[in-house]
């Protein structure tokens, strides 16, 4: 899983990139100061006392003196890291687009692509034109064989279930290519429940009065893009689509469901799929997705395969071609004119994300040349601005924190030493990636036209679908990387056993080459803690050391560790941001129980780097106060109300403002910055919750 909040796929990618200017406090230094290195002190309130407000005593300067931008709905260091990241793309792609670079070559690729994006006149003139021949197709549709083929065409590699957690598909299924969860050494093809627009199917069942105003906007918008595309009756079609979006939903697992790894390990042949979810032809459904020859698929939630395929029967064809033609032309509106592209905007940024402007338009192209080209331009990029050094010093930080989980286990006196043997062995197999990946993702087979930004977004999904696709049944490279070197984020693999750390999150304030050890190990380390730690936790557990699904913990050190866990659970259902609405600590907890024990290994990686040497002191600071400074700064986030909403609903992370809270769980805390019992965030030493 990824540490930050990425949950409703392409959008919220949008969603998290945004005006420069205003989030960089959190990043660059004012010119007018000397340069300095490690926590950030003008970004704190140092009126309030840490032990009631240890969020706003690390942040509150920041956030008093901070406006939300109109085109962001959130922000924060990831914000302002990816800003900073996304400048230096850009930046590298105009020198790309200036040098003129030949025809056929990566580079003109980068630049045509870029400037597709960019050419709004020759989007304005065009048209409907490039969507024109797929909608045609749709509305030749004669029958449900043919509705078959065609949902099965829709199929791309969109959805991810383990490593950049994502369960939202707008096309009936997703499908995700990944070790296999019993053969770990080869790729297999995963199947996701998808068909729906709305993030997650808490949109169509919840009841709250947030929800009803949402659905009800919803409809309008449906109707709307119908309206332009052309389309007779588009109020009742609109309310059709709607209906039978809810009507999938009602069939689909929740997100706290689909977290159970055990669950999901479903195989299913190709010919097992007409009698366990009857209904779709899937003889014909695999061949418009190009599998026909490909004999079995891990299928991850069975009830709701066999509920879509029964409602594909049950629901009439006109309605399936509708929703089809509604969701390619929501899929690709941004790609089209502007009328599209705004109504759109209009829905799934202001509406659902709150969110009154859009980001400026180069921003929006660089989003989509990184999607798309991704290791081309991260090639450049990891060159650029991760040297060597940069890279040496982080993998000693990595050497320390593993160093730390293998004492912290071998201390453990609740685990059986079968499964401490088993940890270590994951430890020892590990694959820590810092910076860049080891191998290149090849694009030669991509064509990309200047003027042709709709066939480019079709060509490049098809293209990512393709080369997924030619995997399956391959050996695995467990050094392969998920995530490109600029993307700001950091990765768990559980499959691989493989981490990656991408160079664009080792940047200030996560990580400073210049900066106190105390600051990077409580920013960066604890980042880096958190993710060694889902290799041991719930998720984790469900993965030997080779990445095959194989429970290796004993039923008692299962009962210890769900004992605590429920214990942390508890803890965030406490937590409420709006009277309405409560964290769900079952949804959460596998990403606070990473947060708990990232930043305990990471104390000890910290001290362990002392070698008994005092720490430097800064402003007042001690070394221990700085490193829990820096780990609460990391959270340093504004979020608008919608997007905050849609967080405690949707997502596996809790909100900032909790995670930094989590402080009170570590005894080191409450010395450091003398924490008494009657404060807010005090708890009991019973209660403190401690794992590993
Ligand atoms: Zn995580």
């Amino acid at each position: 899983m990824e540490m930050s909040s990425q949950s409703f796929s392409v959008f919220m990618k949008f969603a998290l990139v945004g005006a420069f200017a205003l989030a960089l406090s959190l990043v660059a230094q004012d010119a007018s100061k000397p340069e300095t290195h490690g926590i950030n002190v003008v970004n704190m309130d140092r009126s309030l006392m840490p032990g009631d407000n240890w969020y706003l005593y690390c942040n509150g300067g920041w956030i008093k003196r901070t406006e939300l931008p109109p085109d962001r709905a959130r922000i924060g260091v990831f914000t302002a890291l990816t800003d900073l990241s996304d400048k230096r793309t850009a930046a590298l792609i105009e020198e790309i687009a200036k040098s003129n670079p030949p025809a056929g070559s990566g580079q003109r690729k980068i630049a045509d692509l870029y400037n597709s994006y960019m050419d709004e006149a020759a989007i304005e003139a065009k048209g409907m034109a490039p969507i024109e021949p797929h909608l045609k197709a749709i509305a030749a549709i004669s029958n449900k064989k043919e509705l078959a083929f065609a949902l099965g065409q829709t199929l791309r590699a969109d959805e991810d279930a383990l490593n950049n957690t994502n369960f939202h598909s707008p096309h009936l299924f997703g499908l995700w290519v990944a070790p296999g969860f019993n053969d770990p050494s080869h790729y297999a093809a995963y199947l996701l429940q998808g068909g729906v627009q709305l993030p997650d199917r808490e949109y169509y069942l919840s009841d709250s009065q947030h929800m009803r105003e949402l659905r009800s906007k919803y409809q309008t918008h449906v109707a709307a893009m119908l309206k332009l595309a052309g389309f007779s009756d588009p109020d009742a079609r609109a309310q059709r689509i709607i209906a039978l979006e809810h009507a999938i939903a009602e069939k689909h697992l929740s997100l706290a469901e689909n977290d159970d790894v055990h669950k999901a390990n479903n195989t299913w042949a190709q010919a097992d799929f007409p009698t366990k979810a009857p209904g779709l032809d899937w003889a014909e459904y695999f061949r418009g997705a190009g599998l026909s020859k490909h004999a079995s698929f891990i299928v991850w939630q069975p009830t709701a395969f066999a509920g879509e395929a029964a409602l594909v029967d049950a629901t009439p064809l006109e309605t399936w071609k509708d929703w089809l033609a509604y969701h390619l032309i929501e899929e690709y509106a941004g790609y089209l004119p502007k009328t599209f592209a705004d109504e759109r905007y209009e829905f799934f940024g202001k509406a659902l994300f709150g969110t009154p402007q859009q980001r400026p338009r180069w921003q929006r192209a660089v989003t989509v040349v990184n999607r798309l080209l991704g290791d081309d331009v991260g090639k450049i990029y990891a060159q650029r601005y991760f040297p060597p050094e940069a890279k040496a010093q982080a993998q000693a930080m990595v050497a320390n924190i593993v160093a730390a989980f293998r004492k912290r286990i071998e201390a453990l006196a609740w685990m059986a030493p079968s499964t401490k043997a088993e940890a270590q062995e994951k430890l020892n197999t590990l694959y820590v990636g810092i910076g860049y990946p080891e191998t290149w993702i090849e694009y030669s087979g991509y064509q990309v036209r200047p003027d042709d930004l709709f066939g480019n977004m079709w060509r490049g999904n098809l293209f990512e679908y393709d080369r997924q696709v030619a995997r399956l049944g391959k050996p695995v490279d467990r050094r392969e990387w998920s995530m490109t070197p600029q993307t700001v984020n950091a990765v768990n693999l559980p499959l691989q056993n493989a981490l990656n750390f991408p160079a664009a999150i080792l940047q200030p304030p996560f990580f400073d080459p210049k900066a106190p050890a105390a600051a990077n190990y409580g920013a960066i380390g604890s980042v880096i803690g958190h993710e060694i730690s889902h290799t041991f936790d719930t998720e984790g557990s469900a993965f030997d050391s080779a990445g095959r699904v194989r429970n290796w913990w004993t039923p008692e050190d299962l009962a210890h560790f769900e004992a605590a866990a429920a214990r942390l659970a508890a803890q965030y259902d406490a937590y409420k941001p709006f009277p309405d609405l409560s964290l769900n600590g079952k949804q959460t907890l596998a990403e606070n129980l990473a947060d708990v024990a990232g930043i305990a290994a990471a104390y000890d990686g910290y001290r362990a780097s002392l070698a008994g040497k005092p720490a430097p002191e800064q402003e007042g600071f001690s070394g221990d106060q700085q490193f829990f400074i820096a780990f609460g700064q990391n959270y340093a986030a504004k979020t608008r109300e919608a997007a905050l909403r849609q967080q405690v609903t949707t997502d596996s992370h809790s909100p900032a403002e909790y995670r930094a809270d989590t402080v009170r769980n570590i005894d080191a805390w409450y010395l450091s910055f003398d924490v008494k019992p009657g404060q807010m965030l005090y708890l009991a030493p019973a209660d403190r919750v401690r794992i590993w």
